[in-house]
């Protein structure tokens, strides 16, 4: 289960469904940076770690995406992931291309410097190629706002001048925005009220920033969400969870586990939304057939495989459309940053909900018009409006 693999089969299937010929350029990406840190443990040990950028496609916008730090990194994950947010930033219609970045590293296992070291080293390392025109990283899996400062700080003592507009997700204190930390869930919540209003029942796969995020604006709403599970285990509750209590047992325990009932599996429970919110592959031919929630919020990306989208018989709000909050308010943070501007929360959010929910009812409308699933729509649009750029640069 090659993400890339997956990715392009997701990709040809929309070309095919929409009858789309000259795909092509979308097939590789435009440059693949890979590096290799040197890195001092605090024991004074040299490690060596792997670490990639991967630039996918630039032609409406800077390079845009994340950077994640998690022991299965490798090139052809971060490769799925950048040509994922070429798609998807397309999808919200934000100006940007798709990139990401990735360390094979596991991040659990530092302390706070060599965080701090690493993330440092591998900015240095990227440096040359980034920038506010160029490619504007932000969070992914296991990295956060402190991260980005550190990186931030880096980029800036290598160029010489202050220059927020290079990085996303980054704290308040040092130019981030407003209503960033939890709009990667934000979003999700506004996109789930187009394809599915009612108040039901909720699982949600991982608790990390999208997870935890949108468990408690789903409490807050009056659904039901009774299981969460994290990377150590999960959590269940029939009544329903009380999702703030939850989020400060894992902030003081660094897990799920212990706050109520235990179970095994999280994906299978008959609920009326599953969200996933973890990783890449978690919904396969293997567990698709057992699924018996109504709809499925994709917050994590990647995380159902073509094989299981043949399988599935519900409604499956695709990541490229459920999970682009997060980089909507990137781009927010990216404009603020250029104009010198600061926006309040309230238009923040305001302004994401408007972006949520046209592209909410492009996609359905596309869904409609080629009688497909939401996913294959979801790439239509969005390689339409790429391949659109493409060729008005004469590049196809
Ligand atoms: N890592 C997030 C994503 O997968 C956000 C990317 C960004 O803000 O650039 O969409």
């Amino acid at each position: 289960m090659n993400p890339f693999d997956n990715a392009m089969e997701q990709l040809k299937r929309a070309a095919k469904v929409a009858d789309i010929k000259e795909y092509e350029v979308l097939r590789t990406p435009k440059r693949t940076i890979s590096i290799t840190m040197p890195f001092e443990t605090d024991r004074g040990e040299m490690k060596y770690l792997k670490g990639y950028r991967v630039q996918y496609n630039d032609a409406r916008g800077p390079f845009k995406g994340g950077i994640r730090f998690h022991p299965k990194v490798d090139l052809d994950e971060v490769k799925a992931l950048a040509f994922w947010m070429a798609m998807k930033n397309a999808v919200v219609d934000v100006p940007f291309g798709g990139g990401k970045g990735g360390v094979e590293v596991d991040p659990k296992g530092l302390s706070q410097r060599e965080l701090e070291n690493l993330s440092r080293a591998y900015i240095k390392e990227i440096a040359h190629f980034i920038g506010p025109d160029v490619d504007v990283p932000a969070p992914d899996v296991y990295t956060n706002p402190q991260i980005m400062a550190w990186m931030l700080d880096e980029y800036e003592k290598v160029v010489g001048h202050k220059a927020p507009a290079v990085i996303t997700g980054k704290p308040l204190e040092v130019g981030g925005s407003p209503g960033r930390s939890y709009s990667t869930a934000q979003g999700g919540f506004f996109v789930l009220e187009t394809f599915y209003s009612k108040k039901g029942t909720v699982a949600v796969q991982g608790f990390g920033n999208a997870g935890s995020h949108i468990a408690r604006l789903l409490h807050e709403a009056g659904h039901r969400v009774i299981a969460v599970s994290d990377s150590r285990g999960a959590v269940y509750d029939q009544k329903g969870l009380d999702i703030p209590r939850l989020m400060e047992h894992k902030r003081k325990t660094g897990k799920v586990s212990g706050f109520a009932t235990g179970i095994g599996d999280v994906l299978t429970l008959d609920v009326d939304v599953l969200v996933l919110a973890a990783l890449e592959n978690q919904v396969t031919k293997d567990n698709a057939h057992k699924i018996k929630a109504r709809v499925i919020l994709e917050l994590a990306n990647g995380p159902t495989t073509p094989e299981a989208d043949r399988i599935l018989k519900i409604p499956v709000i695709p990541d490229i459309l459920a999970n682009a909050g997060g980089v909507t308010v990137s781009y927010f943070e990216w404009v603020q940053n250029r104009s010198g501007e600061q926006w309040s929360e309230e238009r923040v959010i305001d302004e994401l909900k408007q972006r949520m929910a046209s592209a909410a009812e492009e996609v359905k409308k596309t869904a409609e018009n080629y009688k497909c699933d939401l996913r294959t729509a979801a790439f239509i649009v969005g390689m339409g409006r790429v391949l659109a750029a493409e060729r008005l640069r004469g590049n196809l």
